[in-house]
């Protein structure tokens, strides 16, 4: 994937047969990774990461919220076909966390951008705390995608597993953590949130 990133960055792209990787794969998956990524028609990560057919499982959902559904089809990939990376991407400019900043209400929508508005409350920021701040929106997006690692649903999903109430959860109860020297859950905890500072630092 950063590969792939590094060649669309220079305007690059491997030379692909999406027929041949489609029949290739048409007997099995075996992705080496799976993304949860909003669905912002400017972030796919197929194209951004120059992947091809059968590399990833790519969740997509604006603001990259998580819910039950999406840790069911993480687990899938992780722990039934093998998976060994996850990552969760944000973007700037994401117009699913601006609209969560100007309290934008239609439909169905009103109740997925509510799962966004933590993440305003939790973002440390001393300047303009609107949707026209492109800083404070990105701010946001960052303290985002921490939380949807780190912090557990309020709202457990009747029959769901109790450990897969965070990513990160998830991850231990697949054996996804780099373990070994690692001693403890809380251990695991706090080197992701190290890996997510590290991330954010680098944007
Ligand atoms: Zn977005």
């Amino acid at each position: 994937m950063k590969k792939g990133n590094k060649r669309f960055r220079a305007g690059e792209r491997k030379d692909r047969n999406y027929l041949r990787e489609q029949k290739a794969s048409a007997k099995g998956q075996y992705p080496a990774a799976v993304l949860l990524t909003c669905f912002d028609s400017r972030a796919p990560a197929e194209v951004i990461m120059d992947l091809g057919i059968g590399d990833i499982f790519n969740c997509r959902v604006a603001g990259n919220v998580r819910n039950a559904d999406i840790l069911g089809s993480m687990e899938f990939a992780c722990k039934l076909a093998g998976a060994k990376v996850l990552l969760v991407m944000g973007h700037t400019a994401c117009g699913a966390i601006k609209g969560a900043i100007d309290n934008a209400e239609l439909g169905n929508l009103t109740g997925l951008l509510g799962k966004i508005k933590p993440a305003i409350d939790a973002t440390a920021y001393a300047g303009e705390r609107s949707a026209k701040n492109y800083a404070f929106v990105d701010a946001v997006a960052r303290k985002k995608l921490e939380k949807v690692i780190l912090t557990s649903s309020a709202r457990k999903t009747k029959g769901a597993n109790k450990r897969a109430a965070t990513i990160a959860d998830m991850l231990c109860a697949c054996g996804l953590t780099w373990k070994h020297s690692l001693t403890s859950r809380q251990e695991f905890l706090e080197k992701m949130r190290d890996a997510i500072r590290l991330c954010c630092q680098d944007l």
